[in-house]
């Protein structure tokens, strides 16, 4: 990358509560796998705050939305090859469509970040009507391709959905990727059935890996979501929570058996989840929210 331009850095409010009262939470150093875009935004550390009136962390300052999309926009090589992202998301997104049809059996599904389409061709031979929103324009190609068109390319906010015209919103590994999350919760909010259903996936900020850093020092990750930030946007936006569900962190000999696993003890793996998200989220922060993803399924509030 050949850019040297300094980008300066703005100072934003909370994207929850809207408060500019916040303390320095961590701060990282540039990691060698990101040295190029790091010296192309022009800063040598990351700084990342939370909000002292609801607890929200977040990269702040940060450079502006525009000026990120000129560094990372347009460049497929910052992305994973898609080779890697299909064959490593597949299991796990049929296990997640497994998931959604315990709550919806068909209708129309949007997958908002949907990448490479992988999911939506699950949803597809399902039996479900698929749509995909992506920004990436390489990625969004290639799965429009795929699934035979539906798949708008650029921010949910431009694509203009109809009021209440999903039963299904997934955000998989989204939200964290945003300017601002409560923005496309609310056209999510918008556009989702009165009795239609969103799944939430992102990192954990408390999982015992997210303390290793792996999730701070990623530059395209500005949100950090904890179980309790994130029901309360889902609050702020229109919606109810009716599941929460941490993914454990499994070791890679486990992960090779993950179609076994699903195929015959689903419904098991289901109930167990779903007892322990009954647990006050305190106690799931600080004691099993290990899990280094955490997936929230809710519905719109009346
Ligand atoms: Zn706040």
């Amino acid at each position: 990358m050949e850019t040297v331009t300094k980008f300066e850095l703005v100072e934003i409010p909370c994207d929850i509560c809207g408060s500019m009262q916040s303390r320095i939470y961590k701060e990282y150093k540039t990691p060698v796998e990101y040295q190029d875009i790091y010296n192309a935004i022009g800063y040598t550390h990351q700084q990342v705050v939370q909000c002292q009136k609801c607890g929200f962390i977040f990269n702040n300052p940060r450079i502006t939305e525009e000026q990120f999309k000129i560094i990372s926009g347009t460049d497929p090589e910052v992305w994973r090859p898609k080779e890697i992202v299909i064959s490593r998301r597949k299991d796990f997104f049929e296990a997640q469509i497994k998931l959604i049809m315990r709550y919806k059996k068909g209708g129309k599904l949007l997958d908002i970040g949907c990448s490479y389409g992988t999911l939506l061709e699950t949803a597809k031979e399902k039996g479900f009507q698929v749509y995909g929103c992506e920004i990436q324009e390489h990625s969004a190609k290639y799965a429009d391709v795929a699934l035979e068109g539906g798949v708008f390319c650029g921010k949910l906010e431009s694509a203009n959905y109809p009021a209440q015209f999903f039963d299904v919103i997934t955000m998989y590994a989204l939200l964290e990727h945003v300017w601002s999350p409560r923005t496309v919760l609310i056209e999510a909010n918008r556009i989702l059935k009165k009795t239609g259903l969103i799944i939430i996936n992102v990192p954990n900020v408390n999982s015992e890996i997210a303390e290793k850093n792996l999730f701070w020092w990623n530059p395209y990750h500005f949100s950090h979501f904890s179980s309790k930030t994130l029901e309360n946007l889902l609050g702020v936006c229109g919606f109810k929570v009716a599941n929460r569900l941490f993914t454990p962190f499994v070791p890679r000999w486990v992960k090779k058996y993950q179609r076994q696993i699903y195929r015959y003890l689903g419904g098991v793996v289901f109930l167990i989840q779903k007892s322990i998200s009954k647990f006050p989220s305190c106690i799931l922060d600080k004691g099993i929210g290990v899990g280094s993803g955490l997936t929230i399924i809710a519905n719109k509030q009346e």
